[in-house]
């Protein structure tokens, strides 16, 4: 019998690779489901193609112009609400949430609640919610499965290590550094939302290539991998990469280290996040080693590129910080889209907003939320008026 996978996010970027592995698995992945914002079109084909029963369509205006691409026996599911009736239905076994921002947050705890294992490549859920998700997950019995190539780097690099978190001294996520790794600083200021958008290594959404640029993708990250793998932020560290071969690493108390390799595709760790605890023969090709010319190794220019540093305070801090990071990093990236504010405005306007929270414990999801909803006033107050 196939894994019953619901895909939440499909005409996205991790959404069509998630399709991709899915088709060259048909004995071991079923899609059951699919969801997206807006993309009626897309999202009609991609039901069509694989042939799912179930739709949900976040816009609840665009469900008649749905409707009339699909064959009758599908069924449409609209707004937040369809999102979590899709994230549990009864048939499904692995709910992926591949949705860009906070709306994936709700559903992710459903398909919790509802018994089903997740696989999270939305950043969002663990950074706001990590202390909720990961404690949900273990009362309710489900794996989380890290989608995102550094967390399922680690992951893999942990997977059947029976001494825990006691035998890891450290997990080292590695980063390419992005377009602006040897920019010097006093040009930041000046770079276009073209080059911000010009990835060297992986080809991604806008917003996680623009987080990708400024490192506060890194920075969201350090949080995930501090809730996912119980681990205390102080020991959780980046290492500026620029190839994107080794997708990240794990040193051990006796000094070695472990570490995952393999090409710059989405479809390695979706695959892995999917199939596991198997390992499957897929559509994916394995590295030549003699093709890769060098593997480069540097720190991070953290004085330059505050998302870090910024990262670490709230991951440190706890509560609503890490909330408040990533809403008011929202704010910036679509300002920064919008030609309001320079690319250094991005982390200038994070670290304002931070100092201006009054943090409160995160055990519950209504703080979270008002957190959220308050960064994103308080970030726009921000902004300079044009
Ligand atoms: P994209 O921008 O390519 O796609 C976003 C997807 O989310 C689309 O399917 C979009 O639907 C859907 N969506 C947005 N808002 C809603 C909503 N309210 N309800 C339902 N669906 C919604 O993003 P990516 O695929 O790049 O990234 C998705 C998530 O995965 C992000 O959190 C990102 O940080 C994370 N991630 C991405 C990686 C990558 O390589 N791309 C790597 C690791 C993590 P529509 O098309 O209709 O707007």
């Amino acid at each position: 019998m196939p894994k019953k996978i619901v895909l939440l996010g499909s005409t996205g970027s991790i959404g069509c690779s998630t399709l991709k592995v899915a088709r060259d698995l048909p004995e071991e992945l079923e899609i059951i489901a699919l969801a997206a914002q807006g993309s009626v079109e897309k999202l009609a084909e991609q039901a069509r193609e694989t042939g799912v029963k179930h739709v949900a369509i976040y816009r609840a205006e665009l469900a008649d112009s749905l409707r009339a691409l699909l064959p009758d026996d599908v069924t449409i599911h609209c707004g937040p609400e369809g999102l979590i009736e899709v994230a549990t239905l009864a048939e499904a076994d692995t709910t992926l949430v591949a949705i860009v921002g906070t709306a994936g947050l709700q559903p992710a705890l459903a398909a919790i609640r509802a018994g089903k294992d997740l696989a999270v490549a939305s950043k969002e859920i663990l950074v706001m919610a990590g202390e909720i998700v990961t404690r949900e997950a273990q009362q309710a019995g489900v794996q989380l499965l890290p989608v995102d190539s550094e967390h399922n780097a680690i992951f893999q690099c942990l997977d059947g290590h029976r001494g825990g978190e006691k035998e890891v001294s450290r997990l080292i996520l590695t980063a390419s550094g992005g377009p602006f790794r040897n920019t010097p600083a006093a040009e930041l200021p000046h770079v276009t939302l073209a080059q911000a958008l010009k990835h060297p290594t992986w080809d991604m959404g806008r917003k996680i290539t623009i987080d990708s640029a400024s490192l506060f993708n890194k920075g969201l990250e350090m949080i995930e991998a501090r809730w996912l793998f119980g681990i205390g932020m102080e020991r959780i560290d980046v290492i500026v990469h620029p190839q994107s071969i080794i997708h990240s690493m794990v040193e051990f108390i006796d000094g070695s280290v472990l570490a995952q390799l393999s090409h710059t595709d989405m479809c390695f760790p979706i695959q892995y996040a999917l199939t596991w605890p198997k390992r499957m023969r897929g559509g994916l090709r394995p590295l030549r080693f003699e093709e890769l010319a060098k593997l480069e190794f540097i720190a991070p220019r953290e004085n330059d590129f505050p998302a870090l540093r910024l990262a670490r305070e709230a991951g440190l801090t706890g509560g609503t910080l890490p909330a408040v990071y990533n809403a008011a990093n929202e704010i910036a990236v679509d300002a920064f889209i919008a030609g309001r504010i320079p690319f250094p405005g991005i982390w200038d306007l994070v670290e304002k907003t931070m100092n201006s929270h009054a943090v409160q414990t995160a055990c519950e999801l209504e703080p979270i939320l008002e957190a959220d909803a308050w960064a994103r006033t308080h970030a726009s107050d921000l902004l300079p008026h044009v």
